[in-house]
């Protein structure tokens, strides 16, 4: 039998993923479970979601050979542009995808969860293209940090409601966004924005995601005359970047999986959101993963400079790769992302997302042959984040 770390039918990873639901749900996430793969893979539906990607998203994004960077890294690095993408990240890329399949199923409203804004921007979007009415949770903490993401939002048209529970950050807004599912089972869509949740979200959201390493299968041949990298690296925050940028090489053992999580103020020091490191299993969000938790099952609340990665659980596939050693997954702490984001921007004239900065501080952690091909996906364009990054840069 050669090995598959493909979901099996019940919609596990081995022991991660299932759907663990409250019963209100049960019939709304069978429906899903029923018909996600059925819509995803009819014609119809990549027709139009392909020339959403292109027209709208604007796909592909670029697989850049980022000259200086290799030097430094000793290898050669391609940079595969999710910051190129509307909305300026990879999100989009998941959104357009559910946006289509809750019309298909005849859905009539929409609801997010969001953490730094950037799904809930994405979301509001879509829905705004698509005239749906669309109601977006968010903690009050990252509100109040995000603001300009929130105007975004409202600007779109969408609803944002912010929610204090909790430490109010994302953990709390998508326990909101579950209880308002809970309330309007029958007529609403619930867009998540990672592989996290029940069964199929995880599988659903990676494989709206797989487009990355479908367009960097073609690209990297095109660069390098042979159609895999030996290494490829992304950030872990649910694990929705990742899942797309290895989709199509995770039974490929000649590619090397380097996940980037982030370590905080330190795995040790009581401030991180080091997950896999840290997790151990149990159920969040519906699906049987790592989760940060005290000895008593109580979530514990994570701490990231980076809100994309500030979540106390990981997407099931990821627990898995973990486990399996499939995946090397290393920390990277605030300081190295901040310093690797400041490198990059003025290395490559390209400021990266704080959660993109992660993958970047990994690449100094791998020692790599001067041959190497190695791919690292920038998840997102560091516009969000230039607030932090002026009060790093004023007091240095
Ligand atoms: C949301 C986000 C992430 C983290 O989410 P994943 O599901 O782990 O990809 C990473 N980078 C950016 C730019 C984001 O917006």
């Amino acid at each position: 039998m050669t090995k598959t770390y493909r979901i099996d039918e019940n919609g596990y990873y081995g022991r991660f993923g299932g759907a663990y639901v409250p019963e209100i749900l049960y019939r709304c996430v069978k429906e899903l479970q029923e018909r996600y793969l059925v819509e995803l893979e009819s014609e119809t539906f990549k027709q139009t979601y392909h020339r959403l990607l292109c027209d709208y998203a604007g796909r592909p994004s670029p697989l850049y050979h980022a000259v200086r960077l290799s030097e430094r890294t000793g290898c050669r690095v391609y940079l595969k542009r999710e910051d190129l993408n509307h909305t300026g990240a990879h999100k989009i890329n998941n959104t357009i995808g559910q946006i289509l399949l809750a019309q298909r199923m005849g859905k009539r409203r929409i609801i997010a969860e969001t953490g730094a804004g950037q799904h809930g921007v994405a979301t509001a979007t879509v829905c705004a293209l698509m005239d749906m009415p669309c109601v977006v949770y968010m903690g009050k903490t990252d509100v109040e940090r995000q603001q300009p993401n929130v105007q975004r939002m409202q600007m779109l048209g969408a609803t944002v409601i912010p929610v204090t529970s909790g430490n109010m950050t994302l953990k709390d807004a998508a326990n909101e966004a579950i209880r308002d599912w809970c309330c309007h089972p029958a007529d609403t869509f619930y867009i998540i924005g990672s592989t996290i949740g029940p069964h199929p979200y995880p599988d659903m959201v990676a494989r709206l995601q797989s487009v990355i390493s479908e367009e960097i299968k073609w690209q990297i041949l095109e660069k390098e005359g042979r159609d895999y990298p030996d290494y490829l690296i992304a950030c872990v925050g649910g694990g929705s970047n990742a899942a797309g940028t290895i989709y199509h090489y995770i039974n490929d053992e000649r590619v090397k999986i380097v996940l980037a999580e982030a370590g905080g103020k330190g795995v040790c020091s009581g401030m991180s959101a080091a997950t896999i490191r840290l997790g151990r299993e149990g159920i969040i969000h519906g699906a049987r993963t790592l989760v940060m938790q005290d000895e008593d099952g109580q979530i514990e609340e994570p701490y990231s400079i980076s809100a994309g990665l500030d979540y106390p659980g990981i997407g099931p596939v990821h627990a898995f790769l973990y486990e399996r050693k499939r995946a090397d997954v290393l920390t990277v702490d605030d300081d190295e992302a901040l310093t690797a984001a400041f490198e990059l921007t003025r290395m490559e004239g390209i400021i990266p997302a704080l959660e993109s900065a992660h993958a970047l501080g990994a690449l100094k952690k791998v020692r790599f042959a001067p041959t190497d091909v190695v791919v690292l996906t920038v998840s997102g364009r560091g516009d969000k984040d230039m607030d932090t990054y002026i009060r790093t840069f004023m007091n240095q």
